[in-house]
């Protein structure tokens, strides 16, 4: 929720005859008609807000807690702690920050993709500054709760009970306004049958003939993750947390249930345990942004399968990989973060109904346009 509305009924209190307008947009302003995405830098982690048309909002992740990160921000660049409020860590001041500028006071939704660290760490932090009024989550902690692997968790679990806890099942829809989120896998069960309307979707999937399968690596609660597809007009994306490879295989194998898409957030953050290229070769999106941080993710194999999938224009990534070194980097006005000293940096989307976009590095303020594609230029009938 965004404070256009409190501000507008307290001007309606305070100034008399102000009620007569109140129902009119401020001056100068207008209602918001894009869908804005923000990937914000967590250092490997994700952290990814969602501002709808409807004006709601939806966070996904939270980053890490505290300051843990695979690379330690460099002296003197924390920001201080807001006086007479709850200190918090590195992730939670970015996301904070984010959602200031964003003029976002309430978090409607907040999806804890699944409960490691990198995702679920800076959820209690978080409550502790801002309201939120939905948890979204696979519900319970099952494959991996252990001591040395349940802080995170645990302290998600006490701000959980205090919030509404939705926990979805895949095919379900979280009801945000003005866009349309379907959950396509959630607590290790996946959807089996193609997402109605959505292009392409159903079809028979060619790479799935001599498509490889992996052996599972042992973090079974990656399989847990929620995945959702966010479609607003003729926009679709994907985000799929840190779903491994053989989930994303049974998504689009033989048939491809997902379709195709204009943006795809890649699977944790660019390691090689996801992004099956029988998957990430079959959506054609347009752009892709990895969710790596300098020293996680970010492979140099998994960079060069996003990068050669038919149809991408561009490979954006929240750091330069340090793997990835010359070769299997995305030009720098790609990268949000280039170096040891700059971390913090996010990517923003715009996208607009007609399915056309732009993505703003904050870094550099490079901007990058993309246009409706000729297919899709005429309004969608499901809008
Ligand atoms: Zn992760």
């Amino acid at each position: 929720m965004r404070k256009t509305a409190p501000m507008l009924l307290a001007a309606a209190l305070l100034l008399p005859g102000a009620l007569i307008h109140a129902q009119d947009p401020p001056q100068g302003s207008q209602a918001q008609e894009t869908l804005d995405i923000y990937f914000i830098d967590t250092e490997g982690g994700q952290a990814t807000l969602f501002v709808s048309p409807g004006e709601q909002s939806m966070l996904v992740d939270t980053g890490f807690a505290g300051n843990a990160a695979a690379t330690p921000p460099p002296a003197g660049t924390a920001p201080p702690a807001a006086a007479g409020r709850p200190a918090v860590g590195r992730d939670a001041e970015r996301i904070l920050a984010v959602l200031g500028q964003a003029g976002v006071t309430v978090l409607d939704y907040v999806v804890i993709t699944h409960y490691h660290g990198d995702h679920v760490g800076g959820a209690a932090e978080l409550a502790s500054r801002i309201p939120i009024r939905n948890f979204v989550d696979h519900g319970p902690y099952t494959v991996e709760l252990q001591p040395n692997r349940s802080a995170g968790f645990v302290a998600y679990r006490t701000v959980r009970d205090r919030a509404r806890a939705i926990v979805p099942k895949a095919g379900d829809k979280i009801p945000i306004a003005g866009l349309d989120v379907l959950v396509v896998s959630s607590a290790g069960e996946l959807l089996t049958t193609p997402i109605p309307g959505a292009p392409a979707a159903g079809a028979p999937n060619p790479l799935c003939r001599n498509a490889q399968m992996k052996v599972p690596d042992p973090t079974p609660e990656n399989i847990e993750s929620i995945g959702l597809v966010v479609r607003y007009g003729n926009f679709r994306l994907l985000t799929l947390g840190d779903l491994t490879w053989n989930q994303e295989h049974r998504l689009v194998c033989p048939n491809n249930w997902l379709g195709t898409f204009d943006v795809f957030h890649t699977s944790r953050h660019g390691d090689p345990n996801s992004s099956a290229p029988q998957m990430v070769h079959a959506l054609r999106a347009r752009a892709a942004v990895m969710n790596n941080g300098e020293r996680k993710g970010g492979a140099p194999e998994v960079w060069r399968i996003v990068r050669e999938a038919p149809g991408l224009e561009d490979l954006w990534q929240l750091h330069r990989s340090a793997a990835g070194a010359a070769t299997h980097n995305s030009p720098e006005q790609f990268l949000a973060n280039v170096n040891e000293t700059d971390h913090g940096h996010y990517l923003k989307m715009s996208v607009r109904p007609d399915g056309s976009f732009a993505i703003v590095n904050e870094r550099n303020q490079f901007t990058k346009e993309y246009p409706a594609r000729a297919a899709n230029a005429a309004p969608s009938s499901e809008r």
